[in-house]
């Protein structure tokens, strides 16, 4: 599966500052909640940009879905950081 960004919007609190930092992936919808543009990401660097968004929504809004080590949606993936 390619990977690809959604928002829940939910739980999104409309502060825009996902289209400020991605303004190619992201906008504000009519509703004042924020949308994903474009479905695929297809480069590292799309990735990489993808993976600071959501790592930057304050209301954890945002999803990256298609990565190998998120497919099944364990975080932790058998890896303790102890
Ligand atoms: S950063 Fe998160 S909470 Fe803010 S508009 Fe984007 S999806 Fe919504």
């Amino acid at each position: 599966m390619t990977p690809r960004l959604v928002v829940d919007k939910k739980v999104c609190g409309g502060a825009g500052l996902c289209a400020a930092m991605y303004p190619e992936r992201f906008r504000l919808g009519d509703d004042g909640l924020a949308e994903a543009l474009k479905s695929g990401l297809t480069s590292p660097e799309d990735i990489e940009a993808a993976e600071d968004v959501v790592g930057c929504c304050p209301t954890e809004a945002i999803t990256l879905l298609g990565l190998d080590e998120d497919e099944a949606g364990d975080e932790n993936d058998g890896e303790d950081e102890d």
